[in-house]
């Protein structure tokens, strides 16, 4: 796919091959006495693109971790950063593990350990290398990490933003665990106000009453499960969760089922007439959007000709193969790119970082003081309204939400929908703009490889 793209471009092929690369990956292995043995794991900290730093991009614990994996992933958050203008590089960092095999202290252990191992060389670092959560990681290991960090470099004030995605009461940031899926809906409802995009998709409309199946309950696929049923009107008709899927065409309660699968460990037994075993096929069932946020390339080769949904955004990295991609291309399925869809994890991972160093929370010194410029006006507006005998008194309600002043949320939220918007209109303009260019992937990989490239050049090499 990076090669569809770069063959439109006029790049030098000695700057096309650097940006194609990794740049380094280093692998460690480490043994943690456990249950009474040692046992030994194998981490991956990944960096891809050094055009920009620090490098940006998560660490994640699964048992599909590999070198490969690890390589890939970090390039798509160099592609990432540079689409939606997080002044990073892009890196990935992997354990080889089963998260839910061992139990919470036993984690803290491990991830302290992997954590030494990374920050002793740096590859844990404020100004050289930030992780932050990914699949099956989350605060807590973010937390500990920091706190390893900061044992590791006691005088380093700006410890805390060695790392993002930490607790609000360790140095995280507000709105930075329902980032992802908040991203996720702003970028639809970006594309939904690109009547030319809608088009080519063969959709109308908006966002209200469109059938959603969600592949995956996670962070990401809850969030922007929720936040498009309850703030946009969408119906969730299908979740498709490891051990199974539910369908029902009149829509889905997903704060129920997260907690269902929170309590009984999967959707099994929440609405038996709506239970489908082999979870998988609910990806072929007919719907409006389909977002599959979970595992890489779940719609491949097997399943591509059978996808009926018009529109895919993934939220998940790498969900669509490269073959399946072409089939869909050529079935006019509109894909929305994961290293856009998703990118608003590490787009607040980026606000995140920013208020670590800066030491003081977004909002704190304007906030009360653009309160009390709203009030002047408001108290100035029904003084001359009585001075001239109208009586005007504007609604509470309107009053309540122009006087109150945005919190650290509000500005997140709104810094993101910026974010989203921008990098939408810039992917955007390249799809309809130019006659060889067909999907929104590769007008993606055109902006933001031209980015990086522009960043190498400017720098003369
Ligand atoms: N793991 C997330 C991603 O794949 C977030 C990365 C970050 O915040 O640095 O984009």
């Amino acid at each position: 796919m990076v090669n569809r793209a770069i063959g439109l471009m006029d790049l030098s092929p000695g700057l096309e091959e650097k940006i194609r690369v990794c740049n380094a990956t280093y692998t460690v292995r480490f043994g943690v006495r456990l249950r009474g043995q040692i046992h030994t794991f194998t981490g991956y900290r990944s960096v891809h693109s050094e055009h920009m730093e620090p490098v940006k991009g998560g660490i994640r614990f699964s048992m599909g971790v590999s070198q490969d994996e690890v390589e890939a992933l970090a390039a798509l958050m160099t592609y990432k950063c540079a689409l939606v203008e997080a002044p990073f590089g892009g890196s990935k960092g992997g354990l080889c593990i089963d998260p839910r095999a061992w139990d919470e202290h036993e984690l803290e252990q491990i991830t302290r350990r992997f954590a030494y191992e990374l920050i002793k060389r740096d590859l844990i670092n404020p100004s050289q290398n930030v992780p932050a959560p990914d699949m099956g990681t989350g605060e807590r290991e973010m937390a500990w990490i920091a706190d390893q960090y900061k044992r590791m470099h006691t005088t380093d004030i700006n410890g805390n933003a060695c790392v993002t995605g930490k607790p609000i009461n360790a140095g995280g940031i507000a709105g930075r665990v329902e980032a992802t899926g908040r991203g996720v809906q702003y970028a639809l409802r970006a594309f939904f106000r690109d009547q030319e995009g809608l088009k080519k998709a063969g959709i109308s409309g908006n966002l209200d009453g469109k059938r959603v199946i969600v592949q995956g309950l996670g962070n990401v696929g809850y969030h922007a499960a929720k936040f498009l049923r309850d703030e946009d009107g969408s119906i969730i008709t299908g979740i498709i969760e490891r051990d199974g899927a539910l369908f029902n065409p009149a829509g889905l309660d997903v704060e129920e089922i997260r907690t269902w699968i929170a309590e009984h460990g999967g959707l099994a037994g929440y609405a038996d007439s709506n239970f489908v075993k082999d979870g998988a096929v609910l990806l072929e069932e007919d719907c409006d959007i389909l977002i599959p946020a979970a595992l890489e390339g779940v719609i491949n080769l097997q399943n591509a000709d059978r996808i009926k949904a018009p529109l895919i955004i993934e939220a998940a990295n790498g969900p669509v193969t490269a073959g399946a991609d072409e089939i869909l291309r050529n079935k006019g399925v509109v894909m929305i790119p994961d290293m856009y869809a998703n990118a608003g994890g590490v787009t607040v991972s980026y606000f995140e970082w920013v208020k670590n160093l800066s030491h003081i929370r977004f909002g704190r010194m304007g906030r009360r003081q653009e309160e009390s410029r709203h009030e002047l006006i408001v108290n100035e507006l029904e003084r001359l309204s009585s001075d001239k005998g109208f009586n005007w008194e504007l609604s509470p309600d309107f009053k309540q939400k122009y006087l109150r002043g945005a919190g650290e949320l509000e500005l997140v939220r709104s810094g993101l929908d910026d974010t989203m918007r921008i990098a939408y209109d810039s992917m955007a303009n390249v799809w309809h703009g130019r006659d060889d260019v067909h999907d929104l992937r590769t007008a993606a990989y055109l902006v933001s490889i031209g980015k990086v490239a522009a960043s190498y050049q400017a720098k003369g090499l």
